[in-house]
């Protein structure tokens, strides 16, 4: 054995655990371990997880925010505007150094898997993807990057991005994006979504769409995504975001559709950080807030997760890349605090996104890849309470990051 974690505290079980690496997979899980490794690592009776998963954040527009000129109305147009600025500029290295940033702090931060958006138009052209896909092939040994070729401008509204977004595909895109409610008319909005169709099945590609990203009731891509899903046989394929609009819509309306996404067995990224900053700008008080329901389509069985979104770029001036913070954002603003339910917060940002991603040897037990993280706390509502970095970092059963804390009273 490579590595040993003593004294680890797994969830839903009660004692101490040791937990067996054998090369780059969990061997053995067990109360007793009388061989020794390597190297090992005491746990203190702190809690041991999977690695953690953001499965959704534009890694060619962060840390734009570091250059970009103050955005003063917060109006998505002013947000896009300010992104074209920089995104016709973009060089390989300047993705590379920005992206390389925002993924040191994540996997300091306990994060080794990632599904990155790259924008797919005439102002970027394939630069957002080519910088990704480099970002990938860097980064391979600490962190798994998926990228998806996603069409921020729209692809009806925007003409050229259809051909690139299928020149993204050949360069070995990971996954089809979609922004389908940004297109001007209902019947844009479905052509948008049934080319991307064709581009997944062509390329044997899941997909992931951006959805409703307002508080228009008017906006209605989220139900075409899920019959399509149907029709198409893409059961548990397809991702959509955001969603803001499912929480506009009266009841009798948002049940028919959830219960579709569920027939579609979709899974549904919350980007509660975001949405509670880019949403309802407008309003009066009361201010809508924009987070999808969330704790409904939990109570339903769909299968959700949540990631960072934006970071430090146009869209939203702060962020961490810390997968706790997004997970205790959740639990305040989707009003998840019940044991159970801060739980499964805590699935949301772990084996949820790791089922949206579709993750082979993703876990705990023997035979999984050893990708996880020696917490700072001993269980989830104090890891995500305490909202420390995890003490120990581990991917393909290399640690990779040891954090420690020091504070300390100079005068008391
Ligand atoms: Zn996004």
């Amino acid at each position: 054995m490579d590595l040993i974690l003593r004294n680890a505290r797994l969830r839903n079980r009660s004692g101490t655990w040791n937990i067996g690496i054998t090369g780059d997979s969990i061997t053995t899980v067990e109360e007793q371990l009388t061989e020794v490794a390597a190297e090992e690592i005491d746990a203190a009776g702190n809690l041991v997880a999977p690695t953690y998963i953001n499965g959704h954040i534009h890694l060619d527009k962060c840390n734009l925010r570091d250059k970009m000129r103050p955005n003063k109305t917060y109006s998505w147009d002013e947000c896009l505007t300010l992104t074209w600025e920089h995104k016709a500029q973009y060089t390989l290295e300047d993705i590379l150094d920005r992206a390389g940033r925002a993924i040191e702090v994540g996997i300091l931060n306990g994060t080794t898997i990632f599904r990155a958006f790259a924008d797919v138009d005439t102002i970027g052209k394939l630069r957002p993807v080519e910088g990704l896909l480099a970002l990938q092939e860097r980064w391979r040994d600490m962190a798994h990057v998926e990228v998806v070729a996603f069409p921020q401008e729209g692809l009806i509204r925007h003409p050229g991005a259809s051909e690139l977004m299928e020149e993204a595909m050949r360069l070995g895109a990971d996954v089809v994006g979609g922004m389908p409610w940004f297109e001007m008319l209902d019947e844009d909005m479905r052509a948008h979504t049934d080319w991307c169709f064709e581009l997944a099945k062509k390329y044997d590609k899941d997909i992931h769409m951006l959805l409703d990203e307002t508080v228009n009731p008017l906006s209605r891509s989220l139900e075409y995504l899920a019959v399509k899903t149907i029709r198409e046989n893409y059961h548990g394929r397809v991702s959509a975001s955001h969603c803001v609009a499912l929480s506009t819509y009266d009841e009798t309306h948002a049940r028919k559709v959830m219960e579709l996404v569920k027939a579609a067995d979709m899974s549904m990224c919350s980007n509660t950080h975001v949405n509670l900053v880019m949403q309802g700008v407008f309003d009066q008080e009361p201010l809508r807030r924009g987070i999808t329901r969330v704790k409904q389509m939990w109570q339903m069985g769909i299968n959700l997760f949540t990631a960072q979104d934006d970071y430090n770029d146009p869209f939203y001036p702060f962020g961490r890349n810390d997968q706790q913070e997004v997970a205790a954002y959740l639990c305040h603003t989707a009003h998840m605090t019940g044991v159970n339910e801060i739980e499964a917060a805590f699935d949301f940002i772990t084996s949820n996104a790791a089922r949206a991603l579709r993750l082979k040897d993703y876990g705990l037990v023997p035979g999984c890849q050893a990708d996880l993280n020696v917490l700072a706390a001993p269980t989830v509502r104090e890891v995500l309470r305490l909202q420390q970095p995890p003490g120990w970092v581990v991917r393909k059963g290399k640690v990779l990051v040891h954090n420690q804390l020091q504070r300390e009273f100079v005068n008391r």
